[in-house]
């Protein structure tokens, strides 16, 4: 349902065996990366997922170590023929960026549509997953995004007879349409099941921790947080270079009661994140010590009956 492939798990600057941080979402086609630092392509390659279909790309910042990939990935989808349009999103000054970017990147032959965005939170979709942006507590003006995707509510036959609506508006009315009819208004409520759950991701790193993640991450199916470093001396930089420890990342999993929790963006100082598998677990036992490559399938809960 939605297909999730954590492509580089590093901060600062790529080492072999571990790309920067660069999350790639597919969800019923729909494609996006979120961050590109350099190398990012060939993390895709080495994942053999293609990058001519991706629709959009977002950033949380604008380091280099998010971002510089972003002229490499373009002329690699210009060697593709790709013609379709893409959607570049991220915070205030993309603009100015992708003028710099396209001083080295000049033949791409489709047309690069931008958004950018300065308020506190900002909300898009990209096909069926919808987008919330939140700001973060970095070094620079620098986001979070949360993910969801809904699931449609089940056609309930009963509830359509005891609300006694014709046969004939059944099909208008379970596809969200109202109608006028014999002096009623027939609502999509009056034959659709309850609510269900949806999914929820959310994506943070390069930031100090705050209130914000822990609300956007409230239950969510999966979160993704900054595990920048894991000792004493670690912990001194994160403060004063706005960054996270892997501790304070796992106790905002365990407080927002995440279903799982994976680690990205480790300093190039962090030689084998593994070696604080065990602190972290008794922090939160749902910490993931995330390696490049990481995957997961995030699929609605299952319910009882067969339909979906
Ligand atoms: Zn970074
Ligand atoms: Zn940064």
């Amino acid at each position: 349902m939605l297909d999730v492939c954590l492509l580089g798990t590093g901060g600062t600057v790529p080492l072999p065996g571990r790309w920067l941080t660069s999350l790639y979402l597919n969800c019923a086609g729909s494609a996006v990366l979120i961050d590109c630092g350099e190398g990012t392509q060939i993390a895709l390659h080495q994942q053999r997922i293609s990058c001519k279909h991706i629709d959009a790309i977002l950033f949380t910042h604008y380091h280099a170590d998010h971002t510089a990939g972003l002229p490499g990935i373009l002329l690699t989808m210009a060697k593709s023929d790709r013609t379709d349009p893409i959607t570049i999103i991220g915070p205030k000054g993309l603009g100015e960026v992708l003028k710099g970017v396209m001083m080295i990147a000049r033949y791409v032959p489709f047309e690069i549509r931008y958004m950018e965005f300065d308020a506190k939170e900002e909300q898009f979709d990209i096909g069926p997953m919808h987008f919330t942006a939140f700001a973060l507590k970095h070094s620079v003006t620098c986001y979070g995004f949360e993910v969801t995707v809904n699931r449609t509510r089940r056609f309930d036959p009963q509830k359509a007879q005891q609300n006694d609506i014709p046969k004939r508006m059944w099909g208008i009315l379970q596809k969200g349409q109202t109608v006028e009819h014999e002096g009623r208004t027939l609502t999509p409520d009056m034959v659709l099941g309850d609510e269900r759950k949806g999914l929820k991701l959310v994506y943070a790193t390069d930031t100090r921790p705050c209130e914000a993640i822990r609300e956007h991450a409230k239950d969510a199916d999966l979160f993704i947080g900054e595990g920048m470093y894991g000792d004493e001396e670690g912990s001194e930089k994160a403060r004063h270079n706005k960054h996270m420890t892997m501790q304070e990342s796992a106790q905002i999993a365990l407080d927002a009661n995440v279903k799982e929790h994976w680690f990205t963006h480790y300093s190039p100082s962090v030689r084998d994140p593994f070696e604080y598998e065990e602190e972290i677990h008794a922090i939160c036992a749902r910490t993931v010590i995330a390696k490049d490559g990481q995957r997961a399938d995030l699929a609605f809960e299952h319910e009882e009956t067969k339909e979906d």
